[in-house]
């Protein structure tokens, strides 16, 4: 090329002798013509280029160079001066940072200095650019400019998808355990810091009766009503289905409670989905590092740990984890494995106690109790496994086998004398139970009339429909049903109105304090009224004392059960009282269980 030019200025040499207007002339179209192919070469690069010479003019820049930072044509014409792009850039809001002033400076320094300028910018106007620069060794240089705007969105959008729950937006567990790493690096700076384990109370029923769009809307509400709550430095993440978690950065162990009582306030107030109200409780654990743990895993496992014993306390409990945890974990693990085997092996018997008819002066039934015949722990009392069984579920075989059990018992016993049998909630909304009863009045040929099952209100705080309606089935079969433990919960009186219970069962505590309290002598009292008004039969649980049974009885309870009465009896000892007490026990049938 060179050698061909050379050649064309040989010739503008020997024709004629030019004038210094016509050399400039030529010389302006010779640079013209490379220009236009620089141009040309330039625009068809795929992305935007600009070539300037060692004074920092424009010798050649793309089209693309100009859209990229919406430059207008006229500064595209070489000459340019790196400035006035650099200013037209600031005017256009295609630079980085708020100092305008400071950034066209800081620019022309770096090129003035042979400063590498190359990397990812996003600029103010929040288009992402990447750029090369490249010295020449005339002292000029050449950068090329891609907008990667587009790409840079989409791989921020896969990772945040990466990074979080696609449902509510919060943090996933991924970036949670990120985020916690983080915390115990910086352990020793702070004053350590804290996990919050979360889990809402009766979602799933939420979920089954109102269906997932309202669980979610509910999950999306709860997760707004966290973010809220949470200072600048905390966290929160769904860690998957109704649980979430809170890092809680700073502050004290105090701090860490306070914020846990904030969310459960914050959670009590009802949900609202176009006029469907809902209201939920959250259980919290709380564990602080690194006190209660050393490494990510054992500080939520103490989280976790705390999580469930404020659970077991209850709806919408708050606990902080403590080393006993760890123990009574570990019991309630091993007990549950025994549980297991104990069902297996045959270990549970029923034990009778017996119910007073106030009246007729003589028993009405009895109440079958279960006891566990440990091998090694000996007898084990229902308030330390029924829990365990209920947790884990076992409840639903070990109930059924309890009902097959007194129902085939009670067959034995004279025909006027009833079987009460407690049934878990758990059974309720787990197992069939309906069906479970009426197998266990088929195989036993007990009567429905003489069956009882008796159930707390828990039943009515899990609010299932689904409950309700297995008990008015059982009731139409002819079984009573009780409502036992009355006094110690909620005890809303509209679980009376919610269902026609047949009998009413005041927990024994108030039966107890009747001595020294005018309250709980009011309430008992109060119950018997509420029993008579309703059409529900009473019983007094709990008689100790010949005072406590004369003050049941002038109450107008119509039953009372205790320890005064007869403890609860094995049922080869009340056979044995039946036959003295009654002529003739009915032939035995075979044995279920
Ligand atoms: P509950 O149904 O309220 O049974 C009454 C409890 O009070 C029984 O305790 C009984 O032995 C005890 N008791 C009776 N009279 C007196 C008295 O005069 N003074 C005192 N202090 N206590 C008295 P137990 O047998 O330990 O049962 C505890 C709870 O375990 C029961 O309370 C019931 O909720 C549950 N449970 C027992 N058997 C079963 C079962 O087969 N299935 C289910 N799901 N729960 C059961
Ligand atoms: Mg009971
Ligand atoms: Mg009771």
């Amino acid at each position: 090329m060179s050698k061909r030019r050379s050649t064309e200025e040989d010739q503008d040499a020997v024709s004629v002798r030019p004038s210094l207007e016509r050399q400039l002339g030529l010389a302006r179209a010779r640079s013209r013509s490379l220009q236009l192919r620089l141009r040309a070469i330039a625009d068809n690069l795929g992305h935007g280029l600009s070539l300037y010479d060692k004074q920092g003019r424009l010798v050649v820049c793309n089209q693309q160079f100009l859209e990229i930072y919406r430059l207008p044509p006229k500064l595209g014409k070489s000459g340019t001066s790196f400035r006035r792009i650099l200013e037209a850039r600031v005017a256009g809001n295609t630079h980085v940072g708020d100092d305008g002033q400071q950034y066209v400076t800081d620019r022309i320094g770096a090129v003035h200095e042979h400063r590498a300028l190359g990397g990812i910018h996003r600029l103010n106007s929040g288009q992402v650019i990447s750029m090369t620069h490249q010295p020449m060794a005339d002292g000029g240089w050449v950068s090329t400019h891609r907008d990667v705007t587009e790409l840079f969105n989409m791989q921020a959008e896969l990772t945040h998808l990466a990074y979080h729950d696609p449902l509510t937006g919060l943090p996933n567990r991924t970036l949670f355990y990120q985020r916690i790493g983080r915390a115990f690096e910086n352990v020793a700076d702070t004053n350590g810091f804290a996990v919050l384990c979360l889990d809402l109370d009766g979602f799933k029923r939420i979920n089954d009766l109102l269906g997932h769009a309202t669980g979610d809307a509910l999950l999306r509400q709860f997760a707004a009503r966290l973010t809220k709550a949470l200072g600048p430095r905390d966290t929160a993440a769904r860690m998957g289905g109704d649980e979430f978690a809170i890092l809680h950065i700073g502050g004290d162990e105090e701090s860490a409670l306070d914020l846990a009582h904030k969310l459960a306030e914050l959670c009590q107030q009802p949900f609202d989905f176009d006029g469907e109200v809902v209201s939920i409780a959250v259980g919290i654990g709380i564990a602080h590092a690194p006190a209660d743990g050393s490494d990510i895993d054992a500080l939520l496992h103490s989280a976790d740990l705390a999580l469930y014993s404020a659970k077991r306390g209850g709806r919408g409990g708050i606990r902080a984890y403590a080393p006993g945890l760890d123990r009574a974990a570990a019991d309630r693990r091993k007990l549950e494995a025994e549980l297991r085997r104990a069902i297996e092996s045959g270990e549970f018997e029923l034990h009778y106690q017996p119910i007073l008819d106030l009246k007729a002066g003589s028993f009405s039934g009895f109440e079958a109790l279960i006891r566990w015949q440990h091998p090694e722990r000996g007898l084990v009392s229902p308030a330390e496994f029924i829990p365990v069984a209920e947790d884990s579920g076992l409840i639903v075989m070990i109930g059924e086998w309890a009902l097959r059990e007194a129902f085939a018992e009670a067959a034995r016993w004279p025909a006027d004398l009833r079987v009460a049998v407690n049934v878990s909630s758990i059974q309720l909304r787990r197992g069939n139970l309906v069906a479970t009863v009426m197998n266990a009045l088929a195989s036993s040929g007990l009567a429905p009339g003489r069956a009882e099952i008796e159930i707390t209100e828990s039943v009515f705080l899990e609010q299932s429909e689904q409950s309700l309606d297995a008990l008015r089935q059982l009731r139409a079969l002819g079984v009573r049903i009780a409502l036992d433990d009355f006094g110690t919960g909620f005890s809303a009186l509209s679980y009376l109105l919610a269902f026609p219970f047949d009998k009413l069962k005041i927990d024994g505590s108030f039966v107890r304090a009747l001595e020294g309290s005018e309250g709980a002598a009011t309430i008992v009292s109060a119950v018997a009224d509420i029993g008579a008004r309703l059409g529900m039969s009473t019983t007094a649980e709990g008689i100790e004392t010949p005072d406590q049974l004369r003050a049941v009885h002038s109450s107008g309870y119509a039953e009372a059960q205790g320890y005064l009465i007869s403890r609860p009896m094995s049922r080869e000892a009340v056979r044995a009282m039946l036959i003295t007490q009654f002529d003739a026990m009915p032939e035995a049938p075979a044995q279920a269980g």
